[in-house]
């Protein structure tokens, strides 16, 4: 079994859709970044590169690489499962903590989750989904970011 963690923050800006796990949430700021800047998919993306020792989400997807434009992460997410899948390695279950001072993330936290066991093709409960404010202290505290950390473990596929 390998561990890894993954952690990622995009600033928020009027004018672009917030996307959480891939999940759309109605707030009248998104996240700001060369993808669609979804911070959650970003993070399970770069724990699973770091369980696999594979590197990291710039290393695979550069954002100087124009094909990536405004790109779905559920792609950077899809792509790397495959490259997990060729490596011989299973997801056993992912954690995330989303941190978030404005939108509350409660009652999107479910939808959030289910989204990404669909995505990782694991059971609801292999996919933990938590929310947490910025306690109105720093940059996400004052609602101009939004972080997401991630743990996730694998297996061999024999195993
Ligand atoms: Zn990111």
């Amino acid at each position: 079994m390998r561990i890894g963690i993954g952690h990622d923050t995009h600033r928020l800006a009027e004018g672009r859709p917030l996307i959480l796990g891939g999940v759309r949430v109605e707030h009248e700021r998104g996240l700001v970044g060369h993808s669609d800047a979804d911070v959650v998919l970003h993070a399970v993306t770069d724990a699973l590169l770091g369980a696999a020792g594979l590197g990291d989400i710039g290393d695979a997807f550069p954002d100087t690489d124009p094909a990536y434009r405004d790109a779905d992460s559920r792609l950077f997410l899809r792509d790397t499962l495959a490259r997990l899948n060729r490596a011989g390695w299973r997801v056993v279950n992912v954690d995330v903590t989303v941190f978030a001072q404005r939108p509350k993330l409660g009652p999107v936290k479910g939808r959030i989750r289910a989204n990404l066991a669909e995505l990782l093709g694991l059971p609801a409960d292999a996919v933990n989904v938590k929310a947490k404010t910025g306690e109105s202290v720093g940059h996400i505290g004052r609602g101009e970011a939004i972080g997401c950390q991630a743990a996730a473990l694998i297996e061999r596929a024999s195993e």
